[in-house]
């Protein structure tokens, strides 16, 4: 150890080189994706930077995995194998296409070890009839295992020297199965120990996101869409100088694309706004992954893997002055609201201590608040939960919930220099049934509910008004022009 408490050989490595590069489910969803994904490597280590490649699990498995696992805890056996030999079919046919025929063996070899482990957990499943958080987080930490070995194997076979690191070695967390909360001083002296060492001898590491394990080597996983916060992770752990995310759009948009076809690509936004839209449901980025390279100011960006020309998204402490009040729109599905009324008791002493006290027994996040004299509303992100907490609640105060609402969040640091902008806003919106408004504290949102089935007419009617004529300077305007003239 020097004396600075570094390791020797963490003191040699150039720290600002490492760019940590984390690929969606998207850009491994099949060989030519993965073919795409290791030129991209290659492209960075042209440039002499040292990228740590983090993997999500191929495209759409994560959601196969907990379907497996659902159906062996209800007991159903054969179908929960048939779901497990169909993904070990489309791991292994995409695996025999990237390797060449002398590695072919060793490789699948190495994924039907996997599988095996895999069919063998989910009849334990079934044996035992009982699903818990435990198990269902190591059923799922398959997907990111098998992406990891696979896409190593695959840059291994065209000359990206790739070599594999399992994630649960490095990303230690507690033990809040679906939800573990990273250890960020033990993550990094377990990257000092197994992924320094790689990174000086030349080798590009690659390892599965999204899941970890606790200090005892129990699996977990950090919740879903959680590989952009392994990234982070990393990325802060070994002071990298850059995070990539790369996704299957060209970058933070100004708004779901897949809701709006006109949305444009962002070119910079800070870290508060993207903390913001993320948190808001812009599945873009998991809204953890701003914390690590906010403490260390690493900048993130957001690029696409079918586009790699495309500049992407830049974001950074301090976003340059913008001329729109918005940066972008984002949009949370699958919000139920709940109505508390009190008469009388709302304003009493402790009384709204002790309605958050039951969301709080009951785990659950509050996204939004309002109250008036006699009722509190608040909107969370579950239904499933709510019977219980609705019977809770009823004993102090009567409850009404209402599911199947859209939260729509306008995000924008600028938005304190504008005036009239709630006006716009709801002039954009006047069709449609708005319910609960709120402008965040930090003063960089605007949000309020509506039915879910308005979101398409709603976010088009804001989009248009808010990004008709926008900046030049921080949106990518000439695709929009570019793709205008191809279509005349
Ligand atoms: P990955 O598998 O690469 O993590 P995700 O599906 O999690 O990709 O996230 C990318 C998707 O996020 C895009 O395909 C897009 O539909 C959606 N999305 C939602 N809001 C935005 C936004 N504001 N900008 C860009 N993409 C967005
Ligand atoms: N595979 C995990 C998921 O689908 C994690 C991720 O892709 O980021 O949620
Ligand atoms: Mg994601």
């Amino acid at each position: 150890m020097s004396a600075n408490g570094n390791s020797p050989a963490s003191s040699m490595l150039n720290a600002q080189r490492v760019v940590v590069m984390k690929f969606g489910g998207t850009s491994v969803e099949d060989a030519i994706a993965i073919h795409r994904t290791a030129e991209i490597v290659q492209g960075r280590l042209n440039h002499g930077l040292l990228p740590f490649v983090v993997v999500s699990a191929m495209a759409k498995v994560t959601d196969f995995l907990l379907a497996a696992a659902d159906a062996a805890g209800r007991g159903e056996r054969a179908g929960s194998l048939a779901i497990s030999a169909r993904l070990r079919g489309r791991h292994l046919d995409t695996a025999g296409k990237l390797v060449a025929a002398s590695s072919v063996h060793a490789l699948s070899s190495r994924v039907h070890a996997e599988f095996d482990a895999l069919d063998e957990l989910l009849r334990g499943i079934v044996a035992v009839g009982e699903l818990t958080p435990r198990t269902t987080d190591l059923v799922v930490s398959f997907g990111e295992r098998l992406s990891s070995i696979v896409v190593a194997a695959a840059f291994a076979a065209v000359g990206v020297p790739g070599e594999h690191l399992d994630a649960r070695e490095c990303i230690v967390t507690d033990a809040e199965f679906g939800r573990a909360v990273p250890l960020e001083a033990e993550i990094a002296n377990r990257l000092q120990k197994h992924a320094v060492p790689l990174l000086l001898t030349g080798h590009v590491p690659v390892m599965g996101g999204f899941i970890g394990a606790t200090e005892q080597g129990i699996t977990t996983t950090l919740g879903r869409g959680g590989s952009d916060f392994s990234a982070a992770l990393v990325g802060g752990g070994l002071h990298a100088g850059a995070i990539e995310i790369w996704t299957d759009v060209d970058g933070i948009m100004t708004t779901d694309p897949r809701i709006c076809a006109d949305a444009l690509r962002v070119k910079t936004v800070s870290f508060e706004e993207a903390a913001e839209l993320a948190y808001f449901g812009a599945k873009v980025l998991h809204p953890a992954t701003i914390l690590p390279a906010v403490q260390q100011n690493i900048p993130v960006y957001v690029l696409n893997s079918r586009n790699p020309a495309s500049e992407g998204t830049r974001i950074t402490a301090v976003a340059p002055p913008c001329r729109s009040p918005f940066k972008c729109i984002a949009v949370k599905k699958r919000l139920t609201i709940v109505d508390i009324v009190a008469s009388r008791m709302l304003m009493s002493h402790g009384y709204l201590k002790a309605v958050f006290d039951v969301f709080d027994k009951h785990r659950v996040v509050i996204d939004m608040v309002s109250t008036s004299e006699v009722s509190i509303s608040v909107t969370v992100d579950t239904s499933d939960r709510l019977p219980a907490i609705a019977e809770d609640l009823r004993k102090i105060a009567d409850v009404k919930y209402e599911s199947n609402k859209a939260l729509i969040c306008m995000v924008g640091e600028d938005i304190r220099g504008h005036n009239g902008i709630a006006g716009k806003v709801f002039t954009a919106v006047e069709h449609v049934n708005v319910r609960m408004i709120s402008q965040g504290a930090s003063e960089i949102n605007m949000s309020f509910m509506i039915e879910e089935e308005d979101v398409p007419e709603a976010v088009r009617s804001l989009h248009e008004a808010f990004f008709t004529n926008p900046d030049r300077a921080i949106f990518d305007v000439e695709a929009r022009e570019q793709e205008s003239l191809v279509q005349i």
